[in-house]
């Protein structure tokens, strides 16, 4: 053996009910993500592309619904 596979394995996000980003679905896949190592809730760590498109798409809605939140406040003060 003259490689490491698990350094070719990509890192997956796991997400706030610790299901993996990319395959939310598949509590199986949660499950061997966490025993082998191949899932964190670092983001900085991460390298699964589909994992990373998710992260970016969820920090847009969560800024999204900030500002949605905001706007609502400067409507009420202006009542
Ligand atoms: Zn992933």
């Amino acid at each position: 053996m003259k490689s490491d596979n698990r350094k070719n394995r990509d890192l997956h996000a796991l997400d706030e009910n610790g299901m993996v980003l990319c395959n939310p679905r598949d509590p199986e896949a949660a499950h061997r993500a966490q025993m082998e190592g191949i899932a964190t809730d670092d983001r900085a760590a991460v390298t699964c592309r589909k994992c990373l498109a998710l992260i970016y798409q969820r920090d847009k809605a969560d800024h999204e619904n900030t500002k949605v939140r905001n706007h609502e406040k400067e409507k009420r003060v202006d009542d």
